[in-house]
């Protein structure tokens, strides 16, 4: 196939380029003719981006009592369709069973219902880690690991010592280490505080933006102290993000944040519906988004991603008398390709391959899957997205799932004429073409 006439948008900037796919595989870019029996798709006038990678979802999973929303099927149909062609979820070991036994289990969910790519990051729960199995996963591509400063109750807390140990062994393996940063200590002092259990403002009193800062700085610490690879997942607050930033002279870390921090508010906790809007790390209040989205703007989140964690109004609806008890988390993943290209490109001015850099190249590093994805080079896989930035304005879709929308009233223009993933054809005007199949593959080795 041959995508003609479009310009073509990396992470190193856009130029007037014609691609050729071979099989699942960009073949040549530069200006080609068709070959002879070639289909030629023609992009005159339109854009050419890489696949975009959601590295943070969580989906076709179970979280305390309630099923996730969104099953791989549900949630790569909205996700391909805006122009995502790769999706990281997360393993977390559950108590019976060994780290790859729960590698086995999530993997089985994704085949043959993904239309998008997909692999995980890594939850070990049983303590000490059992090493010969972390270094055979990471040897089948699976480099990134998650642990938590907080959630003792769901087994998932790790204490500062412990991740110290964990940081100096991933090192030598070459792995990442994924953190989510609220100090549990002072979460525990917050959870003192006497709130209105009805009132979801109080999810905000309980889990202040300081216990966020205070992990942040102490994960900073041993991630320069072991020179682990150290990944900050959504970070709320401007201290988070700049103590992030002025770290990386002497760290390697990176950091995400979500749409909902840049977009939502605390206010969002006070209508009728406030505990649907419930996640955590909670929303900020009004000032703290404005100067995260100043801050985003400035290129400090090397990328951005969901945090999509998809509950159904029921779920979320049924403990709503006590906001210690409702489900959290926000659907996102529709919303995320078209809410980032209004906030980055429309709202803040930045080129278009502003979204090449943060949803594309550097979510693919984050992987270890840069060149083959994030980016358009002979050789990378062929997922593309062609676009058309002055689409018709059309409201945001974050979840074809049984759930509310979480961003009620924003709209976008930017459309989605086309997505190839491994050099086929799998969306044509934001719609799945008819007889797609979910061909997506399990990038996470046999
Ligand atoms: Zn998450």
């Amino acid at each position: 196939m041959l995508i003609q006439g479009g310009t073509v948008v990396t992470e190193k900037g856009a130029a007037r380029l014609d691609v050729r796919i071979v099989g699942e595989s960009v073949a040549a870019i530069g200006r080609l003719s068709p070959e002879q029996g070639e289909t030629v798709l023609d992009a005159t006038g339109l854009f050419v981006l890489p696949g975009m990678l959601d590295v943070h979802v969580h989906i076709d999973d179970r979280i305390g009592e309630c099923d996730l929303a969104d099953t791989f099927a549900t949630a790569s149909e909205v996700a391909v369709r805006t122009g995502i062609t790769t999706l990281a979820g997360f393993v977390t070991q559950g108590s019976d069973e060994t780290l790859s036994e729960a590698v086995a289990r999530c993997v089985a969910r994704g085949i043959g219902r993904s239309h998008c790519d997909f692999t995980f990051h890594l939850t070990p729960t049983a303590w000490p880690w059992d090493w010969g199995e972390v270094e055979a996963l990471v040897a089948r591509g699976l480099s990134t690991f998650k642990v938590y400063t907080t959630y003792r109750e769901a087994g998932l807390f790790t204490d500062y010592g412990r991740m110290a140990e964990v940081m100096a062994r991933l090192v030598g393996l070459g792995a990442r280490l994924l953190v989510h940063c609220e100090d549990d200590e002072m979460l525990a002092s917050a959870g003192a505080s006497r709130i209105d259990p009805t009132d979801p403002r109080g999810h905000a009193v309980l889990r202040p933006e300081r216990a966020e800062v205070v992990a942040v700085g102490r994960v900073l610490e041993i991630a320069q102290r072991t020179g682990c690879q150290l990944h900050v997942v959504h970070v709320s607050t401007v201290e988070g993000a700049t103590a992030i930033g002025e770290a990386r002279r002497h760290c390697l870390v990176s950091c995400e944040t979500a749409p909902h921090y840049l977009l939502l508010d605390e206010t969002a906790l006070a209508g009728d519906d406030g505990h649907r809007f419930l996640c955590t790390p909670p929303l900020r209040p009004a000032v703290t988004r404005a100067e995260l989205d100043a801050t985003a703007a400035t290129g400090a989140f090397d990328l951005y991603a969901t945090d999509h964690c998809a509950f159904t109004r029921a779920d979320k609806d049924r403990h709503r008398d006590d906001v210690r008890d409702v489900p959290k988390g926000l659907a996102g993943i529709g919303a995320f390709v078209p809410l980032m290209f209004e906030l980055l490109v429309k709202r803040h001015g930045l080129p278009l391959a502003e979204l090449s850099t943060r949803l594309a190249a550097n979510p693919a590093r984050l992987l270890g899957l840069y060149p083959r994805k994030g980016t358009i080079v002979v050789g990378s896989d062929a997922d593309l997205v062609i676009l058309d930035p002055a689409g018709p304005e059309r409201p945001v879709v974050s979840s074809l799932s049984d759930c509310y929308e979480s961003f009620p009233g924003r709209t976008t223009t930017l459309d989605v004429r086309h997505v190839v993933v491994h050099g086929r054809p799998v969306v044509r005007d934001n719609a799945l073409i008819p007889g797609a199949r979910p061909g997506g593959l399990c990038l996470a080795g046999a």
